[in-house]
């Protein structure tokens, strides 16, 4: 592949729009950047060059075109070279429900499919179509492609991903399980080949996205064959606002016994539950570790059973793998707290994990690699890069006669 070539990945979300500049042979990041508070009085716009930062207040009420009008007009002008490299846009899209399992150039029909998934993923999918719609406007020689958080999670088999509900559920509405987070599973699935020298299509590994949002993923043979996340993001683990999995008796026990609406309910287990509703402190978890340290029993108990729902997960994944090459720990959490880390590993010292403290301490900070002793389970920390993924994926969708168009980057 050429080195020159570049792809701008957009990110757009209900509120924010997050931007990035990237070569999509060495991943090297070259802008980034994000606009926020859109639709909102205040919205403004933040981004970083050449280890320069610059800011800029937005017109009241600014949305996700006018970030992207900002970005050509103010942004791009200031750097030519940069723009002339750009080859595609990557866009990062959330739901793809069942039409998609790979990545794909934007056109008519896969508006529709993205547009028909707005009931699956109703802050997210909208967002992500007037991203497209405004970049297509702004860069209109270039190719768009969408890359589904969905996509990875598609090999899934059916004993996975359909709920023991009525059937016509899934056949006629398309209730089931779809999983997130797939680009950074994907990612990490990759890497974790590369570092242990397996043909991706033959590596086994569990891996852990531990972010503000959090998802675990079993992968048999470089395929997504479980995850934690269901329907909705809400499934599965504890998060930083979310409650992960409940009884869904909870439901009814809230709206008939204490007069709960769907909207109470909705905010209740999205926003108000994980690590910030245990603690009664905070959804981050560097507060929460130093809350613990310093005698805070609620910060205490949210960490515990943060790590404790994990680790049972983690069990529950080495059921479903043939064989586990490895466990991998990921996204901010994964990658910086070596205390939930340990926690985790202490936890599932009946596996065969045992954590080496000094790798696990030198494991924060974004460095990557090995963290278990030398006769254990083998568990990798592996910083994630999603905005990677979609500019590779971007750049090998170039369709032959697009401006700058590199034919080696179909390798
Ligand atoms: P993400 O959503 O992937 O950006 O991850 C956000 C989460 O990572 C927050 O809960 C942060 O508190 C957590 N995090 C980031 N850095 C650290 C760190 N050094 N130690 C513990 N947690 C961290």
């Amino acid at each position: 592949m050429s080195s020159s070539s570049q792809v701008l990945v957009l990110n757009c979300g209900s509120s924010s729009l997050k931007f990035a500049v990237i070569d999509p042979h060495s991943g090297c990041l070259s802008l980034s950047g994000i606009g926020e508070s859109l639709g909102q009085r205040e919205a403004s716009v933040s981004w970083k060059c050449g280890g320069e930062r610059q800011s800029a207040i937005l017109p009241a009420n600014a949305r996700h075109t006018e970030v992207i009008r900002f970005l050509v007009d103010e942004v791009l002008s200031q750097h030519d070279k940069l723009r002339d490299q750009l080859v595609a846009i990557g866009h990062r899209v959330v739901h793809g429900g069942e039409k998609f399992s790979h990545s794909v150039l934007v056109d008519d029909a896969v508006l529709n499919a993205i547009q028909e998934c707005v009931a699956l993923a109703p802050l997210h999918n909208p967002a992500h179509l007037q991203g497209i719609e405004a970049a297509s406007a702004a860069f209109p020689d270039l190719p768009q492609v969408a890359v589904f958080d969905t996509a990875f999670h598609q090999s899934m088999p059916r004993q996975a991903y359909i709920y023991a509900l009525p059937y016509t559920l899934y056949r006629d509405h398309g209730i089931r399980r779809y999983g997130m987070h797939g680009t950074s599973h994907r990612f990490v699935t990759e890497r974790a080949a590369e570092l242990l020298n397996l043909p991706v299509n033959e590596v086994n590994i569990i891996s852990a996205h531990l972010g503000n949002g959090a998802s675990i993923t079993a992968v048999h043979n470089g395929r997504s064959v479980d995850t934690s996340m269901g329907l909705t993001p809400l499934e599965g683990l504890v998060m930083g606002t979310r409650s992960g999995d409940v009884d869904p008796g909870l439901l009814m026990h809230l709206g008939s016994r204490m007069d709960y609406c769907l909207k109470e309910i909705n905010d209740l287990l999205n926003k108000k539950s994980g690590l910030l509703g245990i603690s009664e402190l905070s959804n981050d978890c560097r507060t929460l570790e130093q809350a613990a340290t310093d005698g805070h029993d609620g910060a205490q108990l949210a960490l515990d059973i943060f790590c404790y729902r994990l680790a049972k997960y983690i069990g529950a994944y080495h059921a479903v793998l043939p064989q586990v090459d490895a466990l991998v720990f990921t996204g901010g959490i994964g990658e910086n707290s070596s205390l939930v880390r340990q926690k985790v590993i202490q936890q599932l010292r009946g596996l065969g994990y045992a954590v080496d403290d000094e790798k696990n301490i030198r494991a924060r900070f974004g460095e990557e690699g090995p963290i278990n002793t030398d006769q254990s389970a083998v568990t990798l920390v592996i910083p994630t890069n999603e905005e990677w993924v979609i500019a590779r994926d971007a750049a090998e969708l170039v369709p032959p006669d697009t401006p700058n168009h590199d034919p080696s980057s179909r390798e």
